[in-house]
């Protein structure tokens, strides 16, 4: 089995005192998952400094689908690859929500972030009214098919993570069985769009209330590859606890 990626997404949270703790509290143990931490842009740089001698990469929650010019406010794939981001979030529920971005420009942010050798984590989830319809597949089955064909994704990597939006923060994960019919529903979405080789390649994480208590049942869970971890990893104690589980 692959080693499960855990990943940290700290939102519009934390500060250079964060920043701090966290790596103080990763950088004296062994873990054997991979680890990622998307703190906000402007603690990238530190973060990527103080992690140089370490094998948990730095991201960023979010990327231009520029690649530059007169885009006031935005980062390109090429400035955050040149910093040293490892990976990006793309298409993040809150994105989606609050900023308006759609598959389209998820599209564009996944090209961005692959020509320039970022590994790109689409964010993918229902909101509630969905859920509770049952429109649970549909809405995946729109947000894989209209983001991922056409990507280039020879000798790249790819990562998707499912987020249903009623989980997010609520402390109310989705339940395991919920979690296993979903990736296998997008493990098949994606081996119709990527073909089997590449869609064996890509890791397909869950988010949403993802802490200490469930992680061991999540990622044991088929086909879930890693977590997304939001409220969480805001703890540097439970977060370091979350990847020594994992
Ligand atoms: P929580 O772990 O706080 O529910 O957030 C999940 C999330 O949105 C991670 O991207």
């Amino acid at each position: 089995k692959r080693a499960p990626f855990v990943i940290a997404n700290w939102k519009l949270n934390g500060g250079i005192d964060l920043t701090c703790t966290s790596v103080a509290s990763m950088l004296n143990k062994q873990f054997e998952v991979k680890i990622g931490i998307a703190p906000p842009y402007v603690y990238i740089g530190d973060m990527v400094s103080f992690l140089r001698n370490s094998n948990i990469m730095v991201g960023s929650q979010n990327v231009s689908k520029f690649a530059s010019g007169a885009y006031t406010g935005e980062t390109s794939a090429q400035m955050l690859t040149e910093v040293g981001c490892q990976f990006c979030l793309i298409g993040h529920s809150e994105r989606r929500q609050v900023f308006l971005e759609n598959d389209h420009s998820c599209h564009t942010k996944l090209e961005k972030a692959l020509a320039n050798n970022l590994m790109p984590i689409l964010c993918i989830g229902e909101n509630l009214q969905q859920y509770e319809l049952g429109l649970t597949n549909d809405i995946l089955y729109r947000q894989l098919h209209q983001a991922l064909p056409g990507l280039d994704l020879n000798g790249k990597e790819l990562c998707i993570a499912y987020e249903p939006v009623w989980a997010i923060g609520t402390g109310k994960a989705a339940s395991t069985e919920q979690v296993e019919a979903v990736h296998s529903f997008i493990y098949q979405e994606l081996v119709e769009i990527l073909g089997v080789e590449k869609a064996n390649r890509v890791h397909v994480l869950y988010g949403g209330s993802v802490s200490k208590n469930n992680v061991a049942e999540l990622l044991s869970t088929p086909h879930v590859n890693g977590v997304l971890v939001g409220g969480a990893s805001l703890d540097p104690e439970h977060f370091s606890e979350i990847c020594t589980i994992a």
